[in-house]
């Protein structure tokens, strides 16, 4: 699958706020948001008037950066939930948090999203017991994510482990740590996701 190859920090400038998408370099004072919080490229720093339509994809933009989607993976979450009941941005939201890697992610299991996408390409973990390597499987409730024995080893995903505290665990998960697992106690709602996002900004660009 295409993914986007080019420097993190660049995405988290272009959309004027901190994505998360490098663990814990994120924290430091080596984020580049701290040192330069102005957009990249030679016109970054001149003001320009951004229109309704420019609002609206610079919001869908940042969401899917922070999953690490491409454009055509997004828009057909966006049609999942559109199909939904319910509100159809909530439940693009809820769709995108339900993916495996974000999972691992949100568990501590690794420092970022892209990190947690590799460990699970590389059949470092289990779901429900059978080896999972799709990162866009999406977990259920009762769902049981768990770290293979032969990989609890691994230096970056116990030092991981430990920042998961400072990241916050969310509310519909639970760690069990010592048993390297995690149980989805319910589906994630609205309120589970912490990162300032306008998602009827992304509902009405995609109606237009
Ligand atoms: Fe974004 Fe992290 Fe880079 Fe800061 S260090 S700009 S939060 S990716």
């Amino acid at each position: 699958m295409a993914r986007y190859t080019g420097p993190s920090c660049r995405l988290c400038r272009r959309e004027n706020m901190e994505l998360f998408l490098k663990g814990e370099r994120c924290f430091t004072d080596k984020c580049a948001i701290k040192r330069r919080n102005y957009p990249p490229g030679q016109h970054g720093q001149s003001r320009a008037k951004v229109s309704d339509y420019g609002v609206q994809l610079r919001e869908k933009q940042k969401v899917r950066r922070i999953y690490g989607l491409l454009e055509k993976q997004f828009r057909s979450y966006f049609d999942k939930a559109d199909r939904m009941k319910g509100v159809t941005g909530e439940n693009l939201l809820s769709l995108l948090e339900r993916r495996l890697d974000s999972v691992v992610y949100r568990t501590g299991f690794a420092s970022s999203r892209t990190e947690a996408r590799q460990l699970i390409r590389h059949g470092h973990f289990t779901l429900n017991g059978r080896k999972a390597n799709i990162p866009s499987i999406l977990v259920r409730v009762g769902d049981v994510v768990e770290l293979r024995e032969k990989s609890r080893k691994i230096t970056s995903i116990l030092e991981s482990l430990e920042g998961v505290v400072r990241r916050g665990l969310p509310q519909w998960l639970e760690l069990e740590k010592d048993a390297y697992r995690c149980v989805v106690k319910s589906l994630p709602v609205r309120e589970d996701i912490t990162m300032p996002i306008q998602e009827q900004l992304i509902v009405e660009l995609y109606s237009k």
